[in-house]
């Protein structure tokens, strides 16, 4: 089923003509508003008035992180104060924390955006949905409640932790969908297992995972563990918050942008140039309607690529490919590109690993070099030495074959690396210390 059927299958032409009367209206609104904007606008020598076409947006100025923290908190904001009713920060891992702020249609808009994602999913308003996103300042929490509310589904506002009771909750309240990281829900699956408890065996359909990088054998996986279709979902806080995009059920095969709200671009990211279809680049968005902090040609410095053949699914709008990494997270070992997502789908199909891992980098003289720490399972562990030994080398060996680069690989007893309620930690770099 298709949440908002008028916009979420227009014609692409119609959609383009949607896009340039609201790209133009954007325009107008941060360059009169937004003392950053006119700036940019003006060394550039443009005026809202030269956007005449999309093509028109390759002229218009970036916007990154860093202008925002440089305008930390309010600097960027569009409307004058009173009109904003909620404010989000980022978590502020990379640096300073931005402060994103939404006015009342912004949060309706949100709240749409998520509306469609869990019907794209496969759930409705009979649904029961267990939001174990984070409440509070991210904007997983609240971001997925709202919408769920507004589907008219069932929400049950759990946040992130207390695992155990998690358990207990998902038995006894009977939620068909759940919303959390899918590194959170490899550990649910494991407390409950610990509890004896199947996740086969609840009413759990459906599986609403984001917020972090993780790849298709990640998927498998735990669609194994429990019988649960898991789907990808995809937004970042700058841009909105969760729902920027999302994976609809029936392909399971790329992520649709909601593009009457956001304007996706791919662009090099080492000279900003436009990337065509199928092309890997850096994930750029305009948003096209917020009124709180319009952002124009936003760098997510999130790595993908845009797809715009038909889905099975009835949705003519754009898909982009599951993320392949953050810019800023890939890692050069010896002149070697690589990303953890890379680690992550070899050591799934190394039998004996679990999805637990982490990644070490350290500096040895001139030289960085990469341990990756993986925990194996219980009959792994409990076998002989030299079968560890076996799969040590194993991954070992996959790694430098299929990466190109030579890492050490240690297998780690079960349990022994920290699990987390919200995005995992896979790189632990050393190199500053
Ligand atoms: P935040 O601003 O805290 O919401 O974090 C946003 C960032 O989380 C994005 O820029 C991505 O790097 C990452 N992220 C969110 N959803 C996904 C996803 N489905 N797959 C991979 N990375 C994601
Ligand atoms: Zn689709």
């Amino acid at each position: 089923m298709i949440y908002n059927v008028d916009k979420e299958t227009l014609p692409r032409e119609d959609m383009e003509a949607l896009q340039l009367r609201r790209l133009k209206d954007l325009c107008e609104r941060v360059y009169a508003r937004v003392p950053f904007y006119k700036k940019k606008f003006d060394e550039a020598g443009i005026t809202p008035a030269d956007i005449r076409s999309l093509n028109d947006l390759q002229y218009l100025p970036f916007t990154e992180k860093q202008d925002l923290r440089n305008h930390y908190p309010y600097g960027m904001f569009a409307v004058p104060k009173e009109n904003i009713v909620r404010l989000h920060a980022s978590s502020g891992t990379t640096g300073r924390a931005t402060v994103v702020g939404y006015t009342q249609r912004d949060l309706d808009i949100w709240a749409e955006c998520i509306a469609r994602s869990l019907m794209m999913a496969g759930a409705t308003r009979r649904d029961i949905i267990h939001n174990a996103y984070g409440y509070g300042l991210f904007t997983g929490g609240l971001g997925v409640h709202f919408g769920a509310e507004k589907l008219g589904a069932t929400v049950v506002p759990v946040s992130g932790g207390a695992t155990r009771r998690q358990i207990s909750l998902l038995k006894d309240f009977g939620p068909t969908v759940i919303c959390c990281t899918p590194s959170y829900m490899i550990f649910l699956h494991e407390t409950a297992r610990e509890m004896g408890i199947d996740f086969r065996e609840l009413p759990l359909k459906i599986g609403v995972f984001g917020a972090e990088p993780w790849t298709d054998e990640m998927r498998r996986d735990i669609e194994a563990k429990t019988g649960i279709t898991a789907v990808n979902i995809y937004g970042l806080s700058e841009v909105m918050g969760p729902g920027v995009s999302m994976e609809c059920h029936e392909a399971q095969c790329g992520m649709h942008i909601y593009e009457d709200h956001f304007l996706p671009e791919i662009i090099d990211p080492s000279n900003g140039k436009a990337m065509g279809p199928g092309e890997t680049g850096e994930l750029v968005f305009t948003t096209l309607t917020k009124e709180g902090i319009p952002l124009i040609r936003y760098r997510t410095k999130d790595l993908s690529s845009l797809n715009y053949t038909p889905c099975i699914c009835g949705r003519s709008t754009v898909r982009m490919d599951r993320i392949k990494g953050r810019s800023d997270d890939m890692l050069i070992i010896r002149g070697v590109n690589v990303f953890p997502s890379q680690i992550e789908s070899l050591l799934l199909e190394t039998a004996g690993l679990t999805p637990h891992y982490q990644i070490i980098v350290r500096r040895e003289g001139p030289l960085d070099t990469m341990e990756v720490q993986v925990e194996v399972d219980e009959k792994m562990f409990s076998d002989a030495i030299k079968n560890l030994q076996h799969r040590e080398r194993e991954l070992q060996k996959n790694i430098k074959e299929f990466l190109g680069v030579t890492a050490s690989v240690k297998l780690v007893e079960p349990q022994s690396i920290e699990r987390s309620v919200g995005k995992a930690k896979r790189v632990i770099d050393q190199r500053g210390e």
